[in-house]
């Protein structure tokens, strides 16, 4: 069985500041080495200043697999484009991940299954790794259409890019109603999710399915982070507002170690 690698990831939103940074970077610094990859995912403006005090701090990082990711890209390369960011400027600025299909994109500013796919595709020609999100919203759930709702939205990936794309990609498992409510998934219903996406690459590449890293996200805090990192296919967290909190955040990387 591959052994997969813990991964937290701290979303910022339009959220945290330079100050934020400065706290984690600090903290980050004085830790023991922990295991898992973390990336943050500041607001875009905030990368040059943050890649920077990441280099400064780099010989007492070491060891702690700190990186930078973006929130969103565009689908397109270079242009006129008012108000986005291309993929090649998230690398420029030292970000390894990007965030794709977060669904208050996917909501509020209207991005389809298939632009989420032209920005998963997007990403990896730009040498960024996406962190796909998917989720079903309650009303899907209270309708049993939950595997549903899942598949529409990994199926539009796979149809574009196909699943040797996932080779180079991490997966997050986000419902809707967990996001920022403060009412998270039950670890079952957490790792009955993950066993069926896992399972749906799986049967499309047993290598690819095993590899792949899916993380939870909706409303993990310290107090519950134990037991959702703890299921198998649960590989960490994608984390929202417990992020903004540079203790807390510390302390959640500390339990997916
Ligand atoms: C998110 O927005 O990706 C998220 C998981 O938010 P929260 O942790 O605040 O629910």
């Amino acid at each position: 069985m591959a052994t997969r690698r813990p991964m937290v990831a701290a979303n910022w939103k339009m959220a945290g500041s330079l100050q934020l940074a400065e706290e984690l970077i600090q903290k980050f610094s004085r830790l023991p080495d922990i295991s898992p990859d973390v990336v943050l995912c500041p607001p875009s403006v905030y990368l040059d200043n943050i890649q920077s005090k990441l280099e400064a701090k780099a010989s007492s990082l070491m060891g702690k697999n700190l990186t930078l990711g973006g929130q969103n890209l565009s689908h397109q390369e270079f242009g006129a484009y008012t108000g986005e960011i291309s993929g090649t400027m998230l690398k420029e600025f030292g970000c390894k991940y990007v965030i794709i299909g977060h669904s208050e994109r996917r909501r509020m500013y209207g991005e389809t299954s298939d632009m989420v796919a032209e920005k998963f595709a997007m990403a990896q020609r730009c040498g960024l790794t996406p962190i796909l999100c998917v989720g079903e919203s309650l009303a899907a759930r209270e309708a049993n259409r939950t595997f549903e709702v899942l598949s529409g939205e990994l199926d539009a990936v796979l149809d574009k890019c196909g699943i040797v794309a996932f080779d180079n990609a991490v997966l997050a498992y986000e419902p809707i109603w967990a996001i920022g409510t403060g009412k998270s998934a039950t670890p079952e219903q957490a790792q009955e999710v993950h066993a069926f996406l896992r399972q749906r690459l799986s049967d499309l590449s047993p290598y690819e399915g095993e590899k792949i890293r899916i993380l939870y996200g909706g409303s993990v805090k310290s107090s519950n982070a134990a037991e959702l990192f703890n299921q198998p296919d649960v590989d960490g967290g994608l984390v929202g507002g417990a992020s903004l909190n540079a203790s807390e955040f510390v302390t959640l990387c500390r339990i997916a170690s």
